[in-house]
């Protein structure tokens, strides 16, 4: 008897395209993130990730295509009723508010949730996740380190209680044992049974934590496997790993 483990699909992207005027940035991509998992979305800069996460929260509107989540189909849903619906991204460059508090960062992440013991609750979770951002909850979000905003920007995105995570680059600009820190937490965010799509220059990062991966070239998808069959496929070796 095979043990079936249940897949089922949470996001689902069909024949993504994505102009900036006349430059197609993305260009009919496909791919889809499995309930609970992590997918990664790996390429060199300029290769269309942002692009193809900027569409997904709805600040983008896509040329052709359709992604679709829990029934509704994203492209035709407003940012705001994308966060509504569940899928939250945390913005590339932290995009903290640097002159309130971090508690008061965090307080912002939760502002549409009815549920105050909900919200309580979770409030604790971030800060078991992040014990830094306890210690500092008083003082200033500006006067946090660089890995520090960016873990108040993941806080701040699980305070509005997502379904999907989306990160852009949560590894630029910090230094190695930061951004292992940041992965190995995000894998513990993933334990809980959210489901993250992450975007990476970061290759080797991302697909160490992902379950699978998807590599991006010049906004067409040319390599998809699993995380772990991707760090060992000679040809991401060779463009992205240093082999
Ligand atoms: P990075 O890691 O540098 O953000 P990326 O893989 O996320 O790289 P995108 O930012 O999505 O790549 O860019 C994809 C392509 O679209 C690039 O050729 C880029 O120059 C172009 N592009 C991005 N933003 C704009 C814009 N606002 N106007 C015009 N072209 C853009």
């Amino acid at each position: 008897m095979s043990t079936s483990v249940s897949t089922k699909q949470i996001l689902a992207i069909s024949d993504l395209a994505v102009s900036y005027g006349h430059i197609e940035a993305v260009k009919g991509i496909n791919l889809t993130l499995n309930e609970g998992e992590i997918t990664a979305l790996v390429g060199a800069n300029g290769a269309g990730k942002s692009t193809a996460l900027l569409t997904i929260s709805g600040l983008l509107k896509p040329t052709r295509g359709s992604i679709q989540f829990d029934g509704n189909e994203l492209t035709k849903l407003s940012p705001h009723d994308i966060v509504r619906s569940g899928v939250v991204q945390v913005a590339e460059g932290r995009a903290i508010l640097t002159t309130l508090t971090v508690a008061e960062n965090l307080d912002l992440g939760s502002y549409a949730r009815r549920d105050k013991s909900g919200v309580a609750h979770d409030l604790e979770w971030v800060y078991s996740l992040f014990p830094v951002l306890k210690q500092r909850a008083n003082g200033l979000a500006g006067n946090l380190s660089g890995g520090e905003q960016q873990m108040l920007a993941i806080g701040r995105a699980l305070m509005a209680k997502p379904r999907i995570l989306l990160l852009d680059e949560p590894s630029m600009g910090l230094a190695p044992l930061i951004v292992q820190d940041i992965f190995r937490i995000l894998k513990e965010i993933n334990r809980t049974g959210l489901s993250i799509l992450l975007v990476e220059q970061n290759v080797r990062q991302a697909l160490r934590i992902a379950q699978r991966g998807y590599v991006i070239e010049t906004g067409k998808i040319v390599l998809t496997d699993s995380g772990a069959a991707l760090l060992h496929d000679p040809k991401v070796i060779e463009a992205y790993l240093g082999g």
